[in-house]
């Protein structure tokens, strides 16, 4: 029995290589240069129609889409924004970045938004970034009602859940904002790169200018002329443009995108099924109104202490498979209490619990079903080589 390499990309598609070999050709890499039709120009309009969404703005990272689209907002000056206390630590950057104020909240042991604790701190915040981390949509019907009421702009940072649905909705399309990202560990790979879409013009023409569509290069960009005039020379420049290159290893990958979503989670759903007939594992269930894009999974330990709980990594690692236990490992990213450049950092107790059992396995979407039952087997023999030991 032989494991995947679990970080094993899959091949970028054939498609990019005529287009990466005329690039290369003409030194045509940067978007604005072409009169029309440059690869990430195509790529706006081919990604827009393929979320049903007006407008998309192709950037640098999901991050730099998180920052500009903060900024796009025009919060007051040291305005609040929410996030939840379970996402990347380029989230809170970001929030930083743009001037503003993280405010965090609880997130539950199904990874998902508290949203007891959300609807207590939306009371004094300006706006709100929902991460669906790791793909886990939290229930956008709760937070869409709360916010539409308080009339507080919400954005989706849909990094990771690319493919993903809210009941027959794209997720990425449900808030005012939907950011996503082309790093090469989210289901389309260019290295890096991020898209945000919206349906609002002076929004995105807002993102427009500041991500470095300097003088008119903004014509370049379809049906936000009346709004791009407007704001002209009045915002500052923060170059955040993806170029050429990266949008066309992007565009042949998006025709892939409903067949990696298809084998992502027909794979999640395989290696879930096997992992919960253990009774020391929990991999909770999806909400609902959710169908989800997963690349990986996530579960939680059962009746497991601190001590087994990294046996249990450590068994795993040795054999083979690499499970991050996110709140066990040192100066792990997505473990709120690592984000020491917050002023005032709060204590979330149940985040924090949630954090210290939570693991987090790879399930790229190429493995095949051998694979996944290698991956499995590896799995659940590290736990019960731990639970025996226990017990023993
Ligand atoms: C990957 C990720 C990001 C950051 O994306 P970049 O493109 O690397 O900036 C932000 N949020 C979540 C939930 C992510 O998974």
């Amino acid at each position: 029995m032989t494991l995947p390499d679990m970080h094993r990309a899959e091949a970028i598609p054939e498609a990019a290589r005529s287009e990466i070999e005329r690039l290369l050709q003409t030194g045509d890499l940067f978007r604005y240069t072409a009169a029309s039709d440059a690869p990430v120009s195509l790529l706006e309009a081919e990604f827009a129609q393929m979320m049903g969404s007006r407008y998309a703005l192709a950037v640098s990272s999901c991050s730099a889409a998180l920052f500009l689209s903060l900024l796009a907002l025009d919060l007051p000056k040291d305005a609040r924004v929410l996030i939840p206390g379970f996402t990347f630590a380029a989230v809170p950057s970001s929030v930083l970045h743009a001037n503003c104020q993280p405010v965090l909240c609880e997130v539950g042991d199904n990874y998902r938004i508290d949203m007891d604790d959300f609807a207590a701190k939306l009371t004094d915040v300006n706006a709100v970034i929902i991460s669906h981390m790791r793909g886990h949509t939290s229930d956008m019907d709760a937070i869409m009602a709360l916010c539409d009421a308080a009339d507080i702009p919400v954005i989706e940072d849909a990094a990771h859940s690319l493919g993903t649905l809210w009941h027959d909705r794209k997720i990425g399309t449900i808030g005012k904002i939907g950011c996503f990202s082309f790093q090469s560990y989210k289901m389309v790979n260019a290295g890096e790169g991020g898209i945000l879409i919206t349906d609002d013009a002076d929004l995105v023409a807002r993102a427009i200018i500041m991500s470095g569509a300097y003088e008119h290069n903004w014509k370049k960009h379809p049906g936000v002329a009346e709004a791009c005039a407007r704001w002209q020379n009045k915002l500052p420049l923060y170059n955040l443009r993806l170029n050429n290159l990266s949008a066309a290893l992007v565009r042949p990958q998006l025709a892939e995108l409903p067949r990696r979503v298809a084998d992502g989670l027909r794979n999640h759903d395989y290696v879930a099924a096997r992992l919960n007939a253990s009774a020391y594992i929990n991999v909770p269930a999806p909400l609902g109104p959710e169908t989800r894009a997963p690349d990986s999974i996530q579960f939680n330990t059962v009746g497991l202490d601190d001590d087994a709980i990294r046996a249990f990594a450590a068994a795993s690692a040795a054999a083979g498979v690499k499970v991050q236990v996110f709140g066990q490992s040192a100066d792990n990213a997505r473990a709120f209490w690592n984000w020491q450049f917050i002023k005032d950092l709060p204590e979330l107790p149940q985040t924090r619990k949630m954090l210290m059992s939570a693991c987090d396995v790879r399930l790229p979407v190429h493995l095949k079903i051998d694979d996944l039952d290698a991956v499995v087997d590896v799995l659940l023999g590290a736990i019960a080589a731990v639970t025996n030991a226990e017990a023993a």
